[in-house]
C-alpha cells in the first residue's frame, strides 16, 4: 500500500458519505468531501471527483471517455462540439480515463482532418478556376488554365495521402511543446494544481478548431480559437487566474516570435554588413 492510500484509508476511517447516510468510500480531491460510490464520477487513482464537483462541467464524461456508448466518430465530432462551444463546462469536467493518449490522438486526429480538407478544399478550387480557365481564356491562357487544373485535381486527388505524411507529426509535436511550454511558465509561476498529463490533455482538446481551416479565409483564424481555448482550458484545470493562464498560453508564442523576428533581422543586418558599398563616382 502506498503512501497516498494509507493516508486516504486514516482520513476515511468511520467517515459518513457527506450526502448519504453511509460510510465514505473516497474523499473528492476538488471539494474535500467525504463520498460514497454513488457519489463517485471519477475514480481515477488520486483524482477522485464527486458528482456534485462534476456537475460544473458537462455533468457526465466527455463525450471522447464514452467512445463505446456512443460509438467513435459521433464521439469525436460531439467532443470537438463540446469543446468549442462551451471551453469552460468542457475543460471543468473530471477526466474518467487514466492516461492522456487517448486525448492526445483526438488533438491528432482533428489536426490530420482539418489538412486532408484543406487540401481537398484548396485543390478542388484550384481544379475549379483552372478548368474555367482553360475553358474561357484565349490560347495563350489555355494551357496554363488546363495545368493549374491538373495540378489541382492531383493535389485534392492526394489531400488523404498528404494530410497524413503531415498531420500526425505536426499535431504530435505542437501538442507536446504547447503543453511543454505552457506547464513550465505555470510552474514558474507555482500555478500548476495539475499535473503536466492534465496541461497536455488541454492542448490536445484545444485543437479541435482546427477541423475549420479548410474554411476559405476565416480558416486563418482558427488559431487564435485554439490559443484561446487553451487559455480558458489552462485555467480551468489548474484553478489560476486567466492572467496566469494567457501568459502560459501566449506569452512563449510571443517570445519565440522575437525570437524569430530578432534572428532575422541579425541576419539582415549582418548580410548588408558584408555588402560593399556602392562605388562613389
Ligand atoms: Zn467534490
Ligand atoms: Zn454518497
Amino acid at each position: 500500500m502506498n503512501a497516498a492510500a494509507e493516508t486516504t484509508e486514516e482520513a476515511l476511517d468511520g467517515a459518513t458519505c457527506g450526502t448519504h447516510e453511509v460510510a465514505a468510500t473516497f474523499v473528492c480531491t476538488r471539494c474535500g468531501d467525504f463520498g460514497c460510490a454513488e457519489c463517485l464520477f471519477s475514480s481515477v487513482k488520486d483524482k477522485s471527483v464527486c458528482t456534485r464537483c462534476a456537475a460544473k462541467g458537462l455533468g457526465e464524461p466527455i463525450p471522447w471517455e464514452r467512445r463505446k456508448e456512443l460509438g467513435t466518430t459521433r464521439a469525436f465530432w460531439r467532443t470537438c462540439k463540446a469543446v468549442m462551444s462551451s471551453p469552460a463546462r468542457f475543460f471543468r469536467t473530471p477526466t474518467t480515463q487514466d492516461g492522456v493518449m487517448m486525448a492526445v490522438l483526438h488533438g491528432v486526429i482533428a489536426v490530420t482532418i482539418g489538412l486532408f480538407l484543406s487540401y481537398a478544399v484548396a485543390g478542388i478550387f484550384l481544379g475549379i478556376a483552372g478548368g474555367t480557365f482553360a475553358a474561357i481564356g484565349d490560347e495563350a491562357a489555355q494551357p496554363i488554365g488546363a495545368l493549374l487544373g491538373t495540378y489541382g485535381c492531383v493535389i485534392a486527388g492526394f489531400s488523404p495521402i498528404l494530410a497524413l505524411m503531415a498531420g500526425p507529426a505536426n499535431a504530435l509535436f505542437g501538442q507536446v511543446v504547447a503543453a511543454a511550454a505552457a506547464h513550465g511558465v505555470l510552474a514558474l509561476g507555482k500555478k500548476t494544481k495539475g499535473t503536466f498529463e492534465d496541461t497536455l490533455r488541454v492542448c490536445s482538446y484545444a485543437n479541435a478548431p482546427y477541423l475549420f481551416t479548410f474554411v476559405p479565409l476565416l480558416g486563418s483564424f482558427t488559431w487564435f480559437w485554439v490559443v484561446g481555448l487553451e487559455v480558458v482550458g489552462l485555467r480551468e484545470t489548474h484553478r489560476c487566474g486567466t492572467d496566469w493562464a494567457a501568459a502560459a498560453a501566449i506569452g512563449y508564442r510571443v517570445v519565440f516570435a522575437l525570437l524569430l523576428i530578432g534572428g532575422y533581422a541579425v541576419l539582415l543586418f549582418g548580410f548588408l554588413a558584408t555588402v560593399p558599398p556602392p562605388p562613389t563616382p
